[in-house]
Parts: C-alpha cells; structure tokens; sequence
C-alpha cells in the first residue's frame, strides 16, 4: 500500500467536504495551498461561472481533478422525464470532459416519488446508462457508477452494492477495448460494511472497472442519514483495510476525501477542515 506521508499529491478533495460555502475559485486556491494534489468539483460549484476558465485555473493551480460530481437521478415518472434526465448528464459529461475529470461519478437514483417499484427504477438506470455510454466513450470521460449505502434505496440510488455496479457495468460494456469506460466509484462510507467487500474490490480491480476512491468515516452513531459522515479515524471504518484492498488490485488513483457534515465540518472554517484531513489522510488511511 502506498504510504500517504508526505504525499499529500496522492490525496484530493471533493468540494463538498466543504460545504459548498464558498465560491469555486477560492475553494479551488485553498485545496491547492493546503498542499493537495486533486480536486473533485460538484456540478452545484460550478453553476455561475465559465467551465472552460475553472478548468484553467484548476491546471494553473497544479491539482488534478480526480472526479466531477455528479449524475442526475435517471429514474423518472415518464419516459420525458428519463430522456430529460439523460440529455442532462449528456451535458455533465460534456463538462467532464472540459474540466479534464478522470470520471463523472454517477449516483444514479432510485424510485420517482410515489413509486414503489424498484424493478422498474432499475430498468431505467440500465437504459440511462446505457444512452450515456457513447458520449461518454467520445468524450474520453469514464463513468464511474457509485453504489450507495443500501439506506438510500428509496431515493438516491437502487444501485447498493459493488457487485451490483460491476454487473451493470459488465452488461453494458461486455468487452471493453482499449480500457473500460464504465466502472465504479468506490466509497468507505458506502461500502464498509459489505461482507463480500474484499472479493467484490478484487473483481472491480481485476476489470480494470476501479475509478474512483472515496473515504471519509461511519460515526456511531450517525445522526443524519445524509449530512453526519465523519472525519477518517472519527468513526468505525478500517479504512487502511479497505485501501489496501484496493491498492492491491493496481489501483493508483487518488484517495479522495468526501464529508458531508452540516452540523460539524462544514461550520468549521475551510483551512481547519483541509488542515484536519490532511493530518488524517497521513495518520490514520
Ligand atoms: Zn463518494
């Protein structure tokens, strides 16, 4: 496993660990002062301002950026809504591209409000991303798909586990030649608790389908299902084990911080938080 001491150039950070508070450009100077390698914008950051110059200052600050968060929900009430939904993330991937992300990470939603039909939720994102695969593949952007923690099943995401992801991924792009363009994002707070963790990493790693590295930490307890992720070593996620599963499939992406925390670490101020998960990422992933 690659020692993180000192390498602060193999960490990056999702912009949402900070609230999306501030405007992208500072956010853009402060990760890149507090001596990071990548970054992660969200779509929300980038809403009032010109793509094609973030993408600048982003290389002129010497980051990376590791992702570009992320899909709109595909499931729909209608058949408009889906191909809405679609042209949408045609555009997004469009800005990965833009941006130079090296995925567009999907969290593909679940059941339409006042659904109960998740066979049919799951039918539509394998259309969804099955209309998204050719721009993706021409724009040279790689679609990470994020399983997430089954208890988002009703509403952001019917995809919850690994194997689940690698399965849409090799169904839609059986035989991918030179290099996958559909894989996933793998999330410590997502995944931690998956009994078949080690072997689904593995067959993630051995298709060459590992995008993206995500960690943070699982709090006990955890007071919001959304908005009360810790900070890595604050909770009760072995997460060198998890990065070592993952560095021992090859993977040599970045290690990508992402916290949502309303009531903690996005009350904090930026350089706190960014100083926090630096010390962290150094000590205890
Ligand atoms: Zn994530």
């Amino acid at each position: 496993m690659r020692p993180l001491a000192g390498r602060l150039d193999l960490c990056s950070i999702n912009t949402a660990t900070l609230g999306h508070s501030t405007p992208i450009d500072h956010v853009i100077d402060d990760v890149a002062r507090a001596g990071f390698g990548g970054i992660c914008p969200w779509r929300r950051d980038l809403m009032d301002v010109d793509v094609v110059k973030t993408a600048r200052h982003i290389r002129d600050a010497g980051l990376k950026v590791s992702g570009y968060c992320r899909s709109t929900y595909l499931p729909a009430a209608t058949e408009a809504g889906l191909r809405a939904s679609v042209e949408d993330n045609r555009r997004a991937i469009d800005q990965a591209a833009t941006l130079g992300a090296q995925c567009f990470v999907m969290v593909v939603g679940s059941l339409p409000a006042g659904s109960r039909d998740l066979a049919l939720a799951r039918a539509q994102v394998t259309e969804g991303v099955e209309k998204l695969i050719e721009r993706a593949r021409s724009a040279g952007v790689r679609l990470a798909l994020e399983p997430l923690h089954p208890m988002y099943a009703g509403d952001r995401s019917c995809l919850n586990t690994i194997d689940q992801a690698l399965k849409l991924a090799e169904t839609l792009e059986p035989d991918p030649e030179p290099a996958p363009t559909l894989g996933v994002a793998l999330d410590v707070y997502h995944v931690w608790w998956d009994p078949n963790l080690a072997a689904a990493v593995s067959r993630a790693g051995t298709s060459r389908r590992l995008f993206a590295f995500h960690v943070c930490d699982w709090l006990v307890p955890t007071r919001d299902l959304l908005m009360d992720r810790g900070m890595m070593g604050d909770g009760v996620i072995d997460i060198p084990h998890i990065r070592r599963l993952v560095e021992a499939t090859g993977y040599e992406g970045f290690v990508e911080v992402e916290i949502f925390s309303e009531t903690n670490w996005w009350r904090k101020d930026a350089s706190v938080t960014l100083a926090t998960c630096a010390e962290r990422l150094q000590t205890v992933c």
